[in-house]
């Protein structure tokens, strides 16, 4: 799932537990992981200039450190979702490990969010398709994304925008990151 802008249509096929397109009633659907983060309060603000929800698959242990903005996440009316216990590769991982992970961050950001987790994303996107059922069976859906901003990579924020502006489409859920390392420009991208 790593180098594509877009990852190709056929994965659909492999993961089909999976969302990859906006299942929200709005054009596309900005994602954001890692966080929260510094940025974080700065993009539920510009969502609500805009009048657009975003989708959040946030780390327990940044939960901890921001509880304030993962309530308001909430409050806001945004996808909340949990990023897995750690930010580590799960491809690995024996069906319990995995499950352990998935349940043990639901669990705590449940804790501070007073809410109900419901969608999942594996850190890097890095699923093999058995554990897209297994987390199916256990009642949560994992999202991916249908256009990676490749926010990652520190590239000046005119060059993100560009990636952006020449490839999405309607209905695209866009993965950003809003953690504690993220793109400097992140905010202004968005925008
Ligand atoms: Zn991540």
């Amino acid at each position: 799932m790593m180098s594509w802008t877009r990852p190709p249509n056929f994965f659909r096929g492999i993961y089909p537990s999976s969302y990859w397109s906006c299942w929200l009633e709005q054009n596309v659907l900005f994602s954001f992981d890692d966080g929260p983060g510094p940025n974080t309060k700065s993009l539920l603000d510009l969502s609500l200039e805009y009048g657009i929800k975003f989708a959040f698959f946030i780390l327990p242990e940044q939960a901890q450190k921001y509880p304030e903005i993962v309530r308001r996440i909430v409050k806001d009316g945004h996808i909340l979702g949990s990023h897995f216990s750690q930010h580590r590769h799960h491809i690995m991982d024996t069906k319990t490990t995995f499950l352990n992970s998935l349940n043990q961050s639901v669990e705590k950001i449940e804790n501070i969010s007073q809410n109900t987790i419901q969608y999942s994303r594996v850190p890097y996107g890095r699923l093999l398709p058995w554990q897209d059922g297994w987390i199916n069976q256990v009642g949560y859906t994992h999202v991916f994304w249908s256009l990676d901003s490749k926010d990652y990579n520190f590239e000046p924020s005119e060059k993100v925008l560009k990636r952006i502006q020449n490839n999405i489409q309607a209905n695209d859920i866009v993965l950003f990151h809003d953690g504690e390392s993220v793109h400097p420009q992140i905010v202004q991208s968005v925008e």
